[in-house]
This record gives C-alpha cells, structure tokens and sequence, in this order.
C-alpha cells in the first residue's frame, strides 16, 4: 500500500491503515514530511472552526455535498478529540477559530508521526513521483536514482501548488492528465491581488495594515483588515473575498472593489465634520482632525479621490465610504496560502477512487475545491484523509485482499 504526499492527508490515510494492519509506505519528495502543515502553524496554526456543522459545511460552496460526507464521518469536533488522543489541547479563539493550545504545529506533527512509527508505517523521503511506467508501476526520483515500486493501492495525496518550496509544486497535474484523469488546471485560492499602486504610495505604505475596514464586492461584504503590499493587497479580509473576485477577473479582467474606510460613521456624520470651517489647515490635516483619515488611508484616499473632488465635502465624505480601488490580477499561485482546481470529483468514484485508474486514490487539496481560511482547508483535508484510508480498506477486501 503505498501513500504518496506527507501532507495531513496522506498521513491520515497512513493511519487509517496501518491502524487495520495494513503495511503502509509513505512517499515524500522532501526530506521530511509535513512542511506546508508546519509553516501553517508560523502564524497559529487554526485547525478547524467551533461554528455550527451546517454552517461550516457551507464554507465549502460548490463541493459541499462531496465533502459533508467526509465531514459527517471526521467532524470538526473529532478532529479536535483527535489532537486530544495525541496529547494536543486545543482551544475556541475570539473568532470561533479553532487553534492547539500553543497555536503551533510541531509537537503535534511530533506526536503523530511518533504514533504512525509505532504502527510501523515506513517512510521514503527524497523520493518525488514521477508518473507511471510502462509496466504500470509508481516511478520515483531518490537520491539513489529512478527507482520502481508496485503497490495494491495508492493513495496520492500531493496537495495543490502554492508554496512549491514546501514539496507540494503541482507537477503531479501533467502526470494524471496524460493517464487520461480530468484535472482542473489549479489556481491561486487565498490569495493577493496586483494594484497599480503610484511610486509615492508604495514607498510610503508597504506592509502597512488597512485595519477595521468593509470590503464590498457584489454580493461579498464583510469587516477586517489587511495589508498594502509592494505590488497590490493581501492578507485575511482579502483572502475572504479572493475566489470572488479571482472569478470575476478571470471573466472580465480586472475589477474594483469599494472600501468604507469608517464602517462606524454615517455619509451624514462625514458631511457634517468635514463641513467645519478648516481655517488655514491644510486639507490633509482637516481630513485627520475631522474624520480621522491618517496614515495608510489618508493616503489610499489621495492616491484614489480625484484631487478636484476634495473642494467640496460631500465628495471627499462620499469616496471615505466608498473608496474604489481597481485590482488587476491574482498574485501568483505561488504566494497563495491554497489551491482551487485539481482532479475533479467528476473523475472519481463516490469513494475518491479515480474511475480510469482502479486501485489510486485521491485526498487533500489536489481535489477540486477551494475554501477560506479558518481551518476549513485543514479540516478537509485530514476528514479526506480518513475517508481515502477508508476507501481502500474496503477496496482491498472487495479484492480479498488480505488485510
Ligand atoms: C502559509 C500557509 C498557512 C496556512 N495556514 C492554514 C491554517 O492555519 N489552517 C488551515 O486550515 N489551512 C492552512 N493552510 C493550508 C493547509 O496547510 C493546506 O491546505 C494543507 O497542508 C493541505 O494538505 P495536503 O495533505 O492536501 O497537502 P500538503 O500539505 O501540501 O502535502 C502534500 C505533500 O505531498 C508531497 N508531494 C507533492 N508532490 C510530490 C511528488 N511528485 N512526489 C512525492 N511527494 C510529493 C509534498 O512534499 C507534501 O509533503 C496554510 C497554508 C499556507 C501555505
């Protein structure tokens, strides 16, 4: 039985059955696994979410229905039970995210891998798959040279292709789409967006946070922040609305989206504050006296505000609550925290089987779904895991295949 990827995925599958006796071998192309896991916990590692079930299923959009039913059998709570058989507490943040106590991957990745030695699974690092040969068997790259293995099952679990530096690079599309498999080409899912931003701008505001802000885009409006990159935005209220406006641009190539810099004050309140007499202020320092407009905004307000509309105040109160700002393209899918596209659920049978390859198993982010942060992405990806591992269970004694 052979899993390829180390990913939350594949070392769920490896759990799943080696816990049943099966012999598991573990394929990573890195020198050890786990490395995307890890770097998610470098800013607190959000495992799941405390939300209802029915509203957590519908973070997932389009692929709900497929991946509620890996969720009825590993449910966010489970999850949670799980990291408490290894030792790992976790805790409800303020947002209703989900976090260990401690907020980092490592000792749990420690605990489970300690836990998945002990059932004897064997990992092969330094070993990148490299497609079929012709006699059908799993072709790798290792530091020893091409080498061939034959397995009863595989499960591939080689995540998307964000962050390739961490092993997951997405070469493994070329290889399923040549053996005739439906692939989704991915896409950046989570991710920044190019704005033309003026030298001055840039200069002054890189890495600067946008805070307590509304975004609105079509049917998306929700509060938060983020931050004004060298070349555009980023960070989690963008990443909220990312998918949206990533379709939208896609379609009609470049978009703007509308921004209420003081989501707590009315049009009427601006207008009234900005119609005090500004004496020999200058318009700037009026515009920070009145209506608090300093720093980042302030400059977002000039860099997007004509400069004739600051003569009047409705105008200058109308752009504060609705500041368009036009964004280009996606940031590179390198830079995205996840991956949209992959092997559709189309190709695959109801038990993540791929229907034109008997006996290879999909799970994790190389399926086709996209959702947002906040231990959405996580939570699928161990609950696809589980089911993978469960599928193949069944798949070998179907075989009789001794177990
Ligand atoms: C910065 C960052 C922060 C994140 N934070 C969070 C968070 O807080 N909460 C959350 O829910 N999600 C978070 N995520 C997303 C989450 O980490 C991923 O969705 C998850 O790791 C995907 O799991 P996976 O097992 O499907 O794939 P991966 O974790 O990507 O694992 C795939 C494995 O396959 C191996 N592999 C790939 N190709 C080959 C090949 N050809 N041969 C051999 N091995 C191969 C890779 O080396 C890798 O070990 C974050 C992601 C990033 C980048």
């Amino acid at each position: 039985m052979a899993i390829i990827g180390g990913g939350p995925a594949g070392l769920m599958a490896a759990e799943i059955l080696s816990q049943r006796g099966v012999k598991v071998d573990v394929y990573d192309s890195m020198p050890s696994v786990g490395r995307k896991f890890l770097v998610a916990g470098k800013g607190g590692l959000n495992l799941t979410h405390s939300e209802p079930f029915e509203q957590f299923v519908s973070r997932y959009g389009s692929r709900k229905k497929e991946i509620e039913k890996w969720l009825m059998d590993f449910t966010p709570d489970d999850l949670r039970e799980w990291a408490r058989g290894l030792g790992i507490e976790t805790f409800v943040g303020t947002s209703g995210r989900v976090f260990p106590v401690g907020m980092k991957t490592s000792p749990l990745l420690r605990a489970w891998l300690k836990r998945l030695d002990d059932l004897g699974v064997t990992f092969h690092l330094r070993h990148k798959w490299n497609g079929w040969n012709a006699d059908k068997s799993l072709k790798f790259e290792t530091p020893e040279g091409e080498k061939s293995v034959k397995a009863d099952a595989v499960v591939l679990a080689l995540g998307g292709g964000s962050w390739a530096r961490l092993g997951s690079d997405g070469a493994w599309v070329n290889w399923l789409r040549q053996a005739g498999v439906e692939v989704e080409a991915l896409k950046p899912s989570n991710c920044g967006f190019d704005v033309a931003w003026s030298p001055h701008l840039r200069e002054r505001y890189e890495g600067h946070p946008i805070k307590s802000v509304v975004l609105s885009f079509e049917s998306f409006r929700q509060r938060g922040e983020f931050i004004l990159t060298k070349g555009g935005v980023q960070g989690s209220l963008i990443y909220a609305a990312s998918a949206l406006i990533r379709d939208e641009i896609e379609a009609k190539g470049g978009v703007v989206i509308l921004l209420d810099m003081a989501p707590d004050r009315s049009y009427e309140w601006l207008v009234e504050k900005l119609s005090k007499p500004r004496g020999s202020r200058s318009m700037a320092s009026h515009l920070e006296k009145t209506a608090g407009m300093k720093g980042v905004k302030a400059g977002l307000l000039h860099e997007f505000a004509p400069k004739e509309d600051f003569a009047n105040v409705e105008r200058p109160a109308s752009f504060i609550k609705r500041l368009p700002i036009p964004l280009i393209a996606p940031r590179p899918l390198d830079e995205a925290i996840s991956s949209a596209g992959g092997v559709t659920f189309e190709s695959l049978d109801e038990n993540l089987m791929i229907r034109e390859l008997p006996g290879i198993f999909c799970a994790g982010e190389m399926l086709d779904w996209e959702a947002p942060t906040g231990g959405y992405l996580l939570t699928a990806c161990f609950a696809s895991g589980r089911a993978a591992g469960e599928s193949v269970l069944k798949w070998m004694e179907s075989l009789g295949t001794a177990v």
